[in-house]
C-alpha cells in the first residue's frame, strides 16, 4: 500500500484532486510541483496512515517508515544534500494538513534533522554561524514542546536566563556564542522535563515528528475546531515532510502570504504581506508588523539590489498562473531564499460573503468560470453578511470578547443594556439605543424586542422564542448564552465574573453567536449589481418555489422585495403580540364561556382581517398561506399579576377569577397540549373567526382589484378526522360570508394542513384526502420524532455535540436520515391518494441551505423561510438542482 507520495522533480505522484488522502496541503504542493512551479521537494504520509494510527492502538502504520526512507533518499538525491549530514546537511518541516484546512490547530515542527554534528555542517554550508544556531535552537524548542511534550514555559526560562546574562532584551540581539549555550540549557531541559534525551538521530527525530502530527489530530482543540465547523466524516491529517527553505538567512530572504484577490471585497488586486529576513511563524505572531506585497519592488538586499523587484514579478507571474489552473482565488504562502522564489502552499481563499459574489461575477466576466459554476461556489448562508449590518472587521478584532451564545439571527448590534420590555420601550422612546437582555423571551416582551437594537438571552435555542420572532424580523439575536447570569431585579449581568449594568454597553454578533463588551462601530450593506446577477442566474437555474414566513405587512412586503414568490407561512399568533391585541388574545384564552371567547373574538376580528388584507395587497398575485391559531398557551397566558389585572380589568372579572382560569389552564407540557387544530375542535367559534376574517379580506382586496390568493392552512393534524371536521367547517364559513357579502365571483381558497405530527406523515395517504396542500412543519415534526423539547434543547445539546452523538443541532439543519424519512414518506403517500396535492416546508429549515437540497431531492415544490433568508434560498435552491 502506498503511504507516502513524493513531489519534486525526480517525480510528483499526487495531484490536486486526492485532498482526502493527502489533505489539502499535500495535494496542493503536489499540484504546484506538476505545473512547475518553485515548490521545494517534499513528500507527504497519507490520512490513510493518520486513520490507522488511530485503529492500531496508536501506531504508526507497519512500512511506513520504510516508504519514509525511501523518500529521503529520493530527497538526498535531488537536492544534494545529506539527511543529520555535518556536510551540508537537508533539513525537513514537518506539517499537518487535513482535507479541510484547520489552520493552527494542530502541530508543527522546523529545522528537523539538525543535531550537533549537522548544525555545524549548516554553519559551514550557510556561512552564517549564529543562523545555524539560532535553527537549531528553534528546532530544539518546537520539537521539545510538540513532540517531547516539554512546556514551552521552561524555555523561555532558559532564554531569559541567557538573554539576562548578556544584558540585552530581544531574541535577535542574543550573539552566536549565547545561542550555542542557550542549545546546550535547551537540551538539558528535555532531558530533565520529557522522559528521553532529544534524539540526535534524524531518522528517529522525524519518526517521532511523524507520530506527534497524527498524535495531534486528537488534541481538544482540534476536535473541538472540527466541531464548530462543522467538518465530519474525515480520516485524518495528512503529514506533510518539506525541504527547508529559511526566509530569514538574511537581508535578501523573507516570507509573507497573498491573496490573488482581495478576500474581503473581492477586488481583483493581489493582495498581501511580506518580512524581509524572517521566518513564517514571526508574520503570524505579529512582533514585526509586515510589508504590503505592493511595497515589494522597493525591497533591496546589500548584495542583491534587485531582489524585490524580481520576487515581486514571479510573484505576480504565478499568480496569474494560479488563478488560470485552479480558476479560484487563492492563498499562498511563500518564502524567499537568497533571492529565490519558493511557494510552500496555496489553498482557494477564505473570503467574505459580498467577495465571494464580486468575485464570481467578475470571473465569469474573465471567462475563467462559467455561470453554474459561479453559482454553485458561493457559500449560499454567506449572503446573510450582505443584507445585514456587521461589525467592522478591524473593530471587531480589537474587542473584548465576553462569551459565545447561539447565532439565532444574524446581523450585529449593539447598546446600553436593558432588562424589561417596558424598559426597553420607553429608553428607545427617549432616544437611547438598547439591546435587550432577558432570559428568555416571550410574547411579553415583543414590543421590547422590537424597540431594542438587539436581543440577548441566556437560555433557549435556535427555535425559542426570541430566535424565530427575531430572524422574522431580520433583528440581532444572540440566544442561549447560558454563562450569562441576569439579575432582572438588580439590573445587571454577570459574565465569566465580569458584572455589566443599565448603563453600560455590549456588542453582539448574531453570525456568529459572540458578545462582545463596549460598542463596536458597525457597517450598513450596500446591494450591488452583482447581488442581482447572482439572484438572476440563482432564479435560472432553480426548480424550488420560494416562499416567505411573514405575519405582517411590512414583512411580506421586503420579503418581496427580496424575491419571495407567496407566503408560506402567516403565524397568526404573531399578529397578536402587541399592546390592545394582546390583551384581546388574552380575553380569548381565558374566556370560559363560549359568550366571553365569542366577545373577545369579535374584537380580534378587525385586526385580523385588516392585517390580511395589507398582506394580500404586498403579496398581490402570489398565494398566501394563512395558519389558523397555534399558540402554544404558556406563550400567551399572562403569569405576573400585573397582566392579569389587565386582563380583568377589560373583561370585567375579579382579578382572583383571572388568576384561577390560568391556574386551570396551566400544562404541564404546554408543547403537547391544548394548541394548533386542537383548539379549534373544542372552540370552533375560534375557526369561525378566523376563516371569516381571511374571506372577508379576499374579498375586500378582490373588490380592490388585488388578486388575493389565500390558502388555509390547519395546523399540529394528527389524524385525518381532524382535517375533514374542519376543512367541512372552515367551507361552511367560506360560503357564509360569501353569501353574507353577496359575493358571486371565484375565490379559489384553497385548504390544506401542516405536516408535524409523526402520525401524519405515517398516514399521509388518508390526511391527503383531505388537503389541497401539505406544508412541512419541520419544527414541530423534528421535536416530536426526537422527543426534544424545542424550547429546552439547550441544556443537553452542547453535550450531545461535544459528544458527536449529534452532528448539528437538528432544529437549525433538518435531521436527513431520521425526519427526512417521515418527509420523503409524507410525501410519497400523500401523492399516492391526490395527485395534484401541494407540497411545500415552513419549518425554519426551509431557510437552511443543506435542507433545502434534501428538499429539492424530496420533491417539495417550494420552501418558505423568514425573509431575510429569501436570497440564502433563492441560491440553495439553484445549487441543490446544479
Ligand atoms: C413548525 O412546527 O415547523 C412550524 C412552522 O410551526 P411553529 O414553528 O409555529 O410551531
Ligand atoms: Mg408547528
Amino acid at each position: 500500500e502506498q503511504l507516502v507520495y513524493y513531489f519534486g522533480k525526480t517525480k510528483s505522484e499526487g495531484d490536486a484532486t486526492q485532498k482526502e488522502l493527502l489533505g489539502g496541503k499535500g495535494a496542493n504542493l503536489a499540484e504546484m510541483t506538476s505545473i512547475g512551479l518553485p515548490v521545494p521537494p517534499g513528500f507527504t504520509c497519507t490520512t490513510e496512515c493518520c486513520d490507522q494510527y488511530y485503529k492500531q492502538g496508536k501506531k504508526l502504520p507497519r512500512g511506513l517508515m520504510d516508504q519514509v526512507n525511501e523518500a529521503i533518499q529520493t530527497l538526498e538525491k535531488e537536492t544534494g544534500k545529506r539527511f543529520g549530514s555535518s556536510d551540508n546537511p537537508l533539513l525537513l518541516s514537518v506539517r499537518s494538513g487535513a482535507a479541510q484546512s484547520m489552520p493552527g490547530m494542530m502541530d508543527t515542527v522546523l529545522n528537523l534533522g539538525l543535531n550537533d554534528e549537522a548544525v555545524v555542517g549548516l554553519a559551514e554550508a550557510s556561512g552564517n554561524e549564529r543562523f545555524a544556531y539560532d535553527a537549531y535552537r528553534r528546532l530544539l524548542n518546537m520539537y521539545g514542546d510538540v513532540v517531547m511534550g516539554v512546556e514551552h514555559e521552561h524555555f523561555e526560562h532558559a532564554f531569559d536566563k541567557i538573554k539576562k546574562k548578556a544584558g540585552v532584551e530581544l531574541d535577535t540581539d542574543v550573539d552566536t556564542d549565547g545561542l550555542k549555550q542557550l542549545c546546550g540549557d535547551y537540551k538539558k531541559v528535555i532531558a530533565k522535563h520529557a522522559d528521553r534525551q532529544f534524539p540526535q538521530d534524524p531518522i528517529e527525530q522525524l519518526r517521532l515528528g511523524i507520530t506527534a502530527v497524527f498524535a495531534s489530530w486528537m488534541v481538544p482543540r482540534a476536535i473541538r475546531y472540527r466541531q464548530i465547523n462543522e467538518m465530519f466524516g474525515l480520516k485524518g491529517t495528512a503529514v506533510n515532510v518539506q525541504t527547508m527553505v529559511f526566509g530569514n538567512m538574511g537581508q535578501d530572504c523573507g516570507t509573507g502570504v497573498a491573496f490573488t484577490r482581495d478576500p474581503s471585497t473581492g477586488r481583483n488586486k493581489f493582495y498581501g504581506e511580506f518580512l524581509v529576513n524572517a521566518q513564517g511563524e514571526d508574520v503570524v505572531a505579529g512582533i514585526r508588523t509586515p510589508q504590503p506585497v505592493a511595497e515589494m519592488n522597493k525591497w533591496k538586499a546589500p548584495n542583491n539590489k534587485t531582489v524585490g523587484r524580481n520576487a515581486h514579478r514571479e510573484l505576480l507571474e504565478i499568480k496569474d498562473k494560479l488563478e488560470a489552473h485552479y480558476k479560484d482565488v487563492q492563498d499562498i504562502e511563500f518564502t524567499i531564499e537568497r533571492g529565490t522564489l519558493y511557494m510552500l502552499q496555496t489553498r482557494n481563499g477564505k473570503r467574505t460573503g459580498a467577495a465571494a459574489v464580486k468575485i464570481a461575477c467578475d470571473m465569469v466576466k474573465e471567462k475563467l468560470i462559467d455561470e453554474k459554476t459561479a453559482v454553485k461556489r458561493i457559500p449560499a448562508g454567506d449572503l446573510t453578511q450582505l443584507l445585514l449590518p456587521g461589525f467592522d472587521p478591524a473593530a471587531k478584532k480589537k474587542a473584548t470578547a465576553l462569551t459565545t451564545g447561539l447565532p439565532a439571527s444574524p446581523g450585529a448590534a449593539f447598546g446600553k443594556l436593558s432588562f424589561t420590555a417596558e424598559d426597553t420601550v420607553a429608553r428607545k422612546a427617549a432616544g437611547e439605543q438598547v439591546l435587550l437582555v432577558r432570559k428568555e423571551t416571550s410574547p411579553e416582551d415583543v414590543d421590547g424586542m422590537n424597540s431594542a437594537a438587539g436581543i440577548l438571552t441566556s437560555t433557549g435555542g435556535m427555535t425559542s422564542h426570541a430566535a424565530v420572532v427575531a430572524r422574522g424580523w431580520g433583528k440581532c439575536c444572540v440566544a442561549g448564552a447560558g454563562e450569562i447570569q441576569i439579575d432582572e431585579k438588580k439590573r445587571k449581568i454577570t459574565v465569566n465574573g465580569k458584572t455589566y449594568g443599565e448603563k453600560d454597553t455590549l456588542s453582539i454578533d448574531g453570525g456568529t453567536g459572540e458578545v462582545f463588551a463596549g460598542e463596536i462601530d458597525t457597517v450598513e450593506p450596500k446591494l450591488s449589481g452583482d447581488f442581482a446577477t447572482v439572484m438572476k442566474w440563482a432564479d435560472k437555474y432553480r426548480t424550488l418555489g420560494i416562499r416567505t414566513n411573514a405575519d405582517s405587512p411590512a414583512d411580506a412586503k421586503r420579503a418581496r422585495d427580496f424575491g419571495a414568490e407567496g407566503i408560506g407561512l402567516c403565524r397568526t399568533e404573531h399578529m397578536f403580540f402587541e399592546g390592545d391585541r394582546l390583551l384581546n388574545m388574552r380575553e380569548m384564552i381565558l374566556a370560559d364561556t363560549k359568550e366571553a371567547r365569542e366577545k373577545a373574538l369579535q374584537k380580534l376580528l378587525p385586526h385580523q382581517r385588516k392585517d390580511f388584507e395589507g398582506i394580500f395587497r404586498a403579496m398581490k398575485g402570489l398565494p398566501v398561506t394563512v395558519r389558523l391559531l397555534d399558540p402554544p398557551l404558556h406563550e400567551f397566558v399572562p403569569t405576573d399579576p400585573k397582566a392579569q389585572k389587565d386582563v380583568a380589568k377589560a373583561t370585567g372579572v375579579s382579578p382572583k377569577k383571572v388568576k384561577d382560569r390560568v391556574s386551570a389552564l396551566h400544562e404541564n407540557n404546554p408543547m403537547l397540549g391544548h394548541r394548533g387544530c386542537r383548539l379549534s375542535i373544542t372552540y370552533p367559534e375560534i375557526l369561525e373567526m378566523q376563516v371569516r376574517a381571511i374571506v372577508e379580506a379576499a374579498i375586500n382586496s378582490k373588490k380592490k382589484k388585488i388578486d388575493a390568493r389565500a390558502e388555509i392552512m390547519i395546523p399540529l393534524v394528527g389524524t385525518v378526522n381532524e382535517l375533514r371536521l374542519l376543512r367541512g367547517k372552515a367551507e361552511e364559513v367560506i360560503e357564509q360570508v360569501k353569501k353574507d357579502k353577496g359575493f358571486k365571483g371565484k375565490l379559489d381558497i384553497l385548504i390544506g394542513t401542516m405536516i408535524e405530527i409523526p402520525r401524519a406523515a405515517l398516514t399521509a395517504d388518508e390526511v391527503a384526502g383531505e388537503a389541497d396542500f401539505f406544508s412541512f412543519g419541520t419544527n414541530d415534526l423534528t421535536q416530536m420524532t426526537f422527543g426534544y423539547s424545542r424550547d429546552d434543547i439547550n441544556g443537553f445539546l452542547p453535550d450531545y455535540l461535544g459528544q458527536e452523538i449529534l452532528e448539528k443541532d437538528p432544529f437549525q439543519s433538518l435531521d436527513q436520515t431520521g425526519v427526512g424519512q417521515l418527509i420523503t414518506m409524507a410525501v410519497e403517500k400523500g401523492r399516492s391518494t391526490n395527485k395534484s396535492i401541494k407540497l411545500g416546508i415552513c419549518g425554519e429549515h426551509g431557510g437552511d441551505p443543506s435542507s433545502i437540497g434534501f428538499c429539492h431531492r424530496a420533491g417539495l415544490q417550494y420552501v418558505s423561510c423568514s425573509p431575510f433568508r429569501v436570497p440564502i434560498a433563492r441560491l440553495a435552491a439553484a445549487q441543490a438542482a446544479l
